[in-house]
């Protein structure tokens, strides 16, 4: 679904040139879960930021869909354009409106999108249903636990139902078992739905989700041998979510 090609992202600051990336190709393909991982600074965000056509890379191109969307000379308001319906958002925090409920929130996705409201709002508890939080879609984002807000905030991200899904630490503000709740919930979406989803994260707990990781450094990328490659994981019973994959 998402395919970047040679992308350098360079920031001028003074008289210095920052090579935030610097000449990266990845390709995410659907159905497929990638990690991205990496020290601070080493380019990750910004990598996301050029892939989720929030700002034109200085080189390369980004192609989504088959189509050549994002280059240098690319227009601000066709990138805009372009990521609605196509590329779901996760950041580290839920971001939820707070005079909304949890399913408001999440049919507000919709409605941008010119979905009358009874119907969002229809399909908004359906898919909180679909996530475990049917008893949350009447609460507001106050009242939900910081791993409820996220999973909401997931929920939101999938309301379109867009082929490919970034996420930016969404567990950083979570606890071990709220994050694992997150990281299962990325992998169904993958498995199921078959979105390209990739993901950003230091959690060396949920790794063994991943189908590739990719390790950032000094804005380039180098693929990571896959955890679930390793004899200790091998051993180790697929389990519930762990549909057959690649
Ligand atoms: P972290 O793990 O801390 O989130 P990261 O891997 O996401 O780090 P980026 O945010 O992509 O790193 O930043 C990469 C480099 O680009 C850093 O040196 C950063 O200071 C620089 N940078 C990022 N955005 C800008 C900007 N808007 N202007 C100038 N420099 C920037
Ligand atoms: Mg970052």
């Amino acid at each position: 679904v998402l395919s970047v090609r040679n992308a350098s992202k360079h920031y001028r600051s003074g008289d210095t040139v920052v090579r935030a990336l610097d000449g990266v190709s990845l390709d995410v393909l659907a159905g497929e879960l990638v990690g991205i991982m990496g020290p601070s600074g080493s380019g990750k965000s910004t990598f996301l930021m050029v892939a989720g056509l929030l700002e034109p890379p200085t080189e390369g191109e980004v192609i989504l869909a088959g189509r050549r969307v994002s280059h240098p000379s690319a227009d601000l308001n066709r990138l805009r354009d372009f990521r609605r319906g196509h590329i779901g958002f996760i950041f580290q925090k839920a971001n939820l409106i707070p005079f909304l409920t949890a399913a408001e929130n999440v049919a507000l996705a919709l409605e941008i999108d010119d979905v009358p409201a009874r119907e969002a709002h229809a399909y908004a508890v359906e898919l909180l249903r679909a996530l475990d939080l049917a008893h949350r879609c009447d609460n507001d984002p106050a009242r939900l636990s910081g791993g409820e807000q996220q999973r909401i905030a997931v929920a939101r991200a999938l309301a379109n139902d867009p082929p490919l899904i970034l996420a930016d630490e969404p567990t950083a503000a979570l606890d071990s078992v709220r994050s694992g709740q997150v990281m299962q919930l990325l992998r169904r979406i993958a498995t199921e739905r078959g979105a390209g989803v990739a993901v950003v994260t230091h959690d060396p707990r949920s790794l063994h989700l991943f189908d590739r990781i990719i390790e950032f450094e000094d804005g380039r990328a180098t693929a990571k041998p896959r955890p679930a490659d390793d004899l200790f994981y091998s051993l180790i019973p697929q389990t519930s979510l762990g549909k057959a994959r690649p």
